[in-house]
């Protein structure tokens, strides 16, 4: 019997916003226009304004707990339970794949729910992004990060800001699943977010089949396979087809 084949989903952004999380371009149109992401989404900025950020981001967690997966996440976790190695490589950083069931999740960007030390590094525990939102709390609420139990440093998101470098152990693990599958399916991800879009062009190289899965033109599509022009949901559900 032939093997089934190893299959990696690199998803961004636009996996989640059927799930009600806006993407990057929808934010610049929505709430997130009333901030700079990247005068939020940098130490720089969490320094000089805890209170602002930390909550910004315990009102982005908040959001992200209470979407639900779609039929996309579902899809990918059909491929599982019929036997299929599948990885899934994500740009995002809520925690919907985890609670599709997908078993190997590698968070290139880190977690909305790793909160840590920005001092000392201690993982914060219980995770205060977990905890509800005061009532009436918009995406300005102001927050104050609570203290590290050590060292009384504050509490920083356990997310990839702006001029850090991605988790080692977590890019390794990518590079390390690309060249090991026989299908790389990249969903919703405009593939201008270095160096997390090498993967793609990597596997291209490698010989591996690339299909993309995006309603609208990315970055990827010129070294793809084939290009669904399709949301992430109805792109998914075409899976068993495309294997
Ligand atoms: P992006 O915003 O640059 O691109 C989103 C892509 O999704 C676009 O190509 C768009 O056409 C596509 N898209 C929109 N609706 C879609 C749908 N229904 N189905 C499939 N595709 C759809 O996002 P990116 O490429 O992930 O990179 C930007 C950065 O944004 C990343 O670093 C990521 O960490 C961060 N981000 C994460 C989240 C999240 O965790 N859910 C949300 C917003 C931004
Ligand atoms: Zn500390």
């Amino acid at each position: 019997m032939p093997t089934a084949p190893r299959v990696v989903f690199f998803t961004g952004a636009g996996m989640s916003a059927e799930s009600g999380i806006p993407t990057f371009r929808d934010a610049l149109t929505g709430l997130w226009s009333r901030f700079d992401p990247a005068e939020l989404a940098c130490e720089a900025g969490f320094r000089r304004d805890p209170a602002l950020v930390w909550g910004w981001y315990r009102w982005r967690a908040a959001r992200a707990s209470t979407a639900m997966p779609h039929a996309g996440h579902a899809a990918i976790t059909a491929l599982q339970d019929v036997g299929h190695t599948v990885t899934v490589v994500t740009q995002n950083v809520d925690d919907l794949h985890e609670r599709a069931g997908h078993a190997r999740v590698l968070h290139l960007h880190g977690s909305l729910f790793a909160s840590r030390c920005i001092d000392c590094g201690r993982p914060a525990d219980p995770e205060p992004m977990r905890e509800p939102l005061p009532e009436g709390a918009d995406a300005g609420v102001r927050l104050e990060p609570p203290p590290c139990p050590d060292c009384r440093g504050l509490l920083r998101p356990g997310v990839v800001w702006f001029g850090e470098t991605l988790p080692d152990a977590a890019w390794q693990a990518a590079l390390q699943a690309i060249d090991a599958c026989d299908l790389l399916l990249v969903v919703g991800t405009s593939g201008l977010v270095h160096p997390a879009a090498l993967l793609p062009e990597r596997a291209a190289r490698l010989g591996r089949r690339v299909i993309v899965i995006d309603p609208d033109p990315t970055g990827i599509d010129a070294i793809a396979t084939q290009v669904l022009r399709l949301p992430a949901s109805a792109g998914l559900q075409q899976l068993q087809r495309l294997l």
